[in-house]
This record gives C-alpha cells, structure tokens and sequence, in this order.
C-alpha cells in the first residue's frame, strides 16, 4: 500500500463520505478505520492487505459469498441485451417475469405475487401501503394502524423507521409517520392486549421479523408465531413477515418461516436475493392479498420506484438463487450453524461470562454478563471490545449493545466450510480470552 495513496482517501473520506449509520464526529476525528478493497468467498481484505474472514456477510446479505463471476457474467449479459426497462403501466421484461415466477415457486404457501424494490426499507414502506389499500378496497378505510414491536429494526425510510422499535432511530428526527402502534416483542398476549387497547377495527396489519436482527438477534419461542397467526386471524388483522435478513437459506430453511409452518399474508424480502451483487428487494402477497387488489381496484396501484423489477437486478437474483439450490446452501447453512453452536457452547462453558447462546443456521449470537447466573450485566459493554479484539486477529463480527444486550452476532456466507467456522471460532476463543483477561 503506498502511505500516500491511503491518507488521501482516509482525508477524502472525511470530507466528502457521510456514512450511514455512523458517528461523523468519529470519523472526523480519525477518519474511516477500515478500507476494504477485494473479496473472495468468505474472505476480505482491507487496504493494507490484511484479510478477514467474514463472519456477518457484511450486513446478513452476502449469502452466497464475495466474487462469484457467473453473477457478474449474468449481469454483463443482461446489461448488453437490455441495460433498463421499466416495468410501470403496460411494460414488462424477461428477467422480472422469471424472477416473479421463481420467487412463488420458491416462497412458502400460496406467497404467488410480487412486487419488486430496491431494498429492505423500500420492502417495509410498500408492504404498509399494500395493506391499507388492500382495507380501503375492503371497504375498512379506518383500518391504518401498524402494529410492530418493540427493538424491532424494519429500516429506515419513513414508514419503516416508524415500524422500527429502537429508540435510537427515532429520536434521530422530531417526526415519524402517523399510526404505528409497538407492542411487546415475542409475547402473543401482548398483541392481543394492544389489538384490544387500540380498537381491532382500526388496524391494517402486524409485522414482524422472524428473527429479530439488529435489535438483539432475539429468536421467539417456537410456538410463537403460530399463535401471533391465530391472533391476526381472530381479529381480521394481515401477518407480515419481514425476511429481510432470514430470507434465502440464512437460519437454515429457505425462509425462516418455514421453520415455523406459519405462512405470513404478506412476506417482505431483500438482501440476501441477490447475496448484495445488486440492489434488489420486494414484498411478496398472498393470493388472499391479492385477489382484494385484483378484483376491487378500478385504477392503477399508484406506487411503484423506477427500479422496480430492474432487469439486471433480477438476472443477477435469478442467477444467485440457481446457486443457492445447486449448490445446495441452504443445507450447509443447517450444518455449518450446528457446527458454529456447538463451538459457541464449548466457549460457554470455558468462560463463566458467556451465555444466552441462540442460532438457527448461519445466524447466531451469544451475550456476556458480569455473572451468568444472576444475569447481571458488566458496567461497561463487552461486545463492542470482542469486536475490537476479532478485529485485529482477522474476523468480522458484530456487536449489539441497545438496552441492556451486550451481544456478540454472527451471520457468515452460506458457502462457509467446515476449515473456516473452526478459524472463526479459534480468533473469537482468542478475543474473547484477551478481553475477559483484562477485567479478571
Ligand atoms: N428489515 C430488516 C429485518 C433489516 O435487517 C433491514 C436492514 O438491515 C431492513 C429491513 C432494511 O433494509 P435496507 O437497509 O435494504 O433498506
């Protein structure tokens, strides 16, 4: 690396990069601590050469792995056929009718029609319009509120940030949209109890993560979601599921409701269709949904982003979900994660400040406390020094420290073997060791 070279680009950072989810006043006063320049399969390397394995497929969506030609060649070949086409009005395309088709084919239940976006966020915000005009049409136009749960994380345009339950991500603005409602996460009772509160005829729809992510990786009980079905049922309320992060092979199923038998009305996807090679998202409806729209709507549905069904986007997703099935990564996923758990509890029981151990396939986390058994925690929050730790002996991981979690998370590629959960878990051993040191 010439010193040159990197100081420019950590000075041009500083002044021009205002990076998401990040403190500016750190990155003014030291600048970007880490440049990533190449990636292959599970490995990355920063600008010094250093490389690092990837223990959070960047963020939960780099499924099938960094580097992989024959999505870059599906993308060259869409983008000389055809670079852009809309899909507004009358027009269609190829690729978004395969992509459409693949995804019913592949979605749990009758989850048969889709309408594509660009992310995450986009997902979220498309989903609670679907709803409220799906009630409109009904006839229940004060059917709008959104109930979602508390420490939930659904992204961050408008809608969406006022479905997200962590703190931090509204107190950030001085207004969020009107008629969200958040109820007690991982609690049935707690919904019914809020439906209750809220007046039930005033409620479009319920949404929820299969796993909560960003708010503390939190894996319900195993009954749970079939009685959060019963409930939305009871009252007429529609089920969204947001498998942004659990979407395509991540726990181990291809969807993590699958692990659950629990078919959602509506199921928001993102990340992990396209492993990242391309900005692509979506929200799939059920035939339920669906025929409301199909056959009470006399006008447009007035909603759609320019790159809904971007045809090279959709290429690109067709390819990674080919790679998924034939090399069958949902699978290694299920056996990579036993492997990656079995390690966590070897952990736990070598150091007493380890426990809360959870995961489904390649999603998985555990947390520290000062004493396990009383579930106090430290003053200060370990996570964040574990990262550090990891960090600088070459592995990627994240910490979650909102509230009272002190967790370290983990969510690698899909394609991770057997060799490389055994090296991720030697440098965590390693950077857990150096840091409980310290405070023993
Ligand atoms: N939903 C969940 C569960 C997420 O984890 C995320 C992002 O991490 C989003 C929605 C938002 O997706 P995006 O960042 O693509 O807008």
């Amino acid at each position: 690396m010439n010193a040159n070279h990197y100081s420019e680009l950590v000075e041009l950072d500083k002044k021009h990069f205002v990076h998401p989810t990040s403190s500016i006043k750190q990155q003014q006063e030291f600048g970007p601590a880490y440049i990533f320049t190449e990636a292959k399969g599970v490995m990355v390397k920063d600008i010094e050469g250093k490389e690092y394995i990837e223990g959070m497929s960047s963020l939960w969506n780099v499924n099938i792995g960094y580097g992989r030609e024959e999505l870059g060649e599906a993308a060259m070949e869409q983008i000389k056929t055809m670079s852009f086409s809309n899909a507004f009005y009358t027009f269609s395309h190829e690729p978004g009718i395969r992509l459409a088709e693949k995804l019913a084919s592949i979605s749990p239940g009758d989850l048969n029609h889709i309408f594509f976006t660009s992310g995450g966020s986009e997902s979220n915000d498309t989903a609670f319009k679907l709803a409220r005009h799906y009630w409109i049409l009904k006839g229940e136009p004060n059917r709008k509120k959104i109930i979602a749960r508390k420490q939930a994380y659904h992204g961050v345009a408008t809608g969406s940030t006022s479905a997200t339950g962590i703190k931090q991500f509204h107190t950030m603005t001085n207004s969020l949209a009107p008629d969200f409602v958040h109820t007690e996460a991982l609690s049935v009772d707690a919904l019914r109890d809020t439906i209750e509160a809220e007046g039930p005829s005033t409620i479009a729809a319920f949404i929820a993560e299969p796993v909560m992510g960003a708010g503390g990786l939190f894996y319900p009980p195993e009954d749970y979601f079939a009685g959060i079905r019963n409930v939305c049922d009871e009252y007429g309320i529609l089920f969204i599921t947001d498998e942004v992060i659990t979407g395509f092979g991540r726990t181990g199923s291809l969807f993590c409701m699958d692990h659950y038998g629990v078919v959602p009305d509506m199921m928001t996807f993102a990340k992990g269709v396209t492993s990242g090679y391309f900005p692509l998202g979506g929200v799939m409806m059920s035939e339920k949904v669906f025929s409301v729209l199909k056959d009470k709507s006399d006008g447009p549905l007035f909603h759609g982003f320019t790159y809904s069904g971007h045809p090279v986007g959709c290429a690109v997703a067709l390819k990674n979900l080919e790679i998924i099935e034939k090399e069958q990564l949902v699978q290694n996923a299920k056996e990579r994660g036993e492997e990656l758990l079995a390690g966590f509890k070897q952990i736990e029981e070598e150091f007493e400040h380890i426990a809360d151990i959870r995961g489904k396939g390649l999603l998985a986390a555990f947390d520290l406390f000062m004493d396990r058994d009383q579930k106090t925690r430290f003053p200060e929050k370990m996570a964040p020094k574990i990262m550090d730790e990891a960090m600088k002996r070459g592995l990627i991981c994240r910490n979650i420290t909102y509230g009272e979690s002190d967790t370290v998370v983990f969510s690698p590629p899909l394609v991770i073997s057997s060799e490389e959960i055994s090296r991720l878990l030697m440098i965590l051993r390693e950077s857990i060791q150096v840091v409980l040191n310290k405070i023993v």
